[in-house]
């Protein structure tokens, strides 16, 4: 998944979603984490990205997504080096800003995890 080059969408939403997260910092205190979404897909049924977001609160901002991939599995992306890093070892990791987006997204099947 490319994020660079994002769906031609409406505008940014004005609404956020607001979580604490542990943090960047050594003692991984809690803080504000800001979740804006940036895109939508409308049609339920497509492929591609169905989702993203943009995430603020760390050291630098991330974008988690959500992808309906060619085999129609739900596949959760984030920019983190967290994901991209640990995913190699286990395919199926989440980082805290896709768990933290969990908390709010209606649940439905726990979709594969996917380096960016
Ligand atoms: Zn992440």
């Amino acid at each position: 998944m490319i994020f660079a080059q994002q769906p031609k969408t409406q505008a940014p939403a004005k609404a956020v979603l607001i979580t604490t997260l542990p943090g960047s910092s050594r003692d991984k205190a809690h803080c504000l984490y800001e979740y804006r979404l940036v895109y939508r897909q409308t049609d339920a049924e497509a492929d591609g990205c169905l989702m993203l977001w943009q995430v603020v609160g760390g050291r630098e901002p991330y974008q988690v997504a959500l992808e309906r991939d060619e085999w129609r599995q739900l596949v959760w992306h984030c920019t983190c080096p967290d994901t991209i890093y640990r995913r190699d070892q286990n395919p199926r990791h989440l980082c805290k800003h896709i768990l933290g987006l969990l908390e709010f997204v209606p649940p439905v099947e726990r979709p594969l995890a996917r380096a960016a």
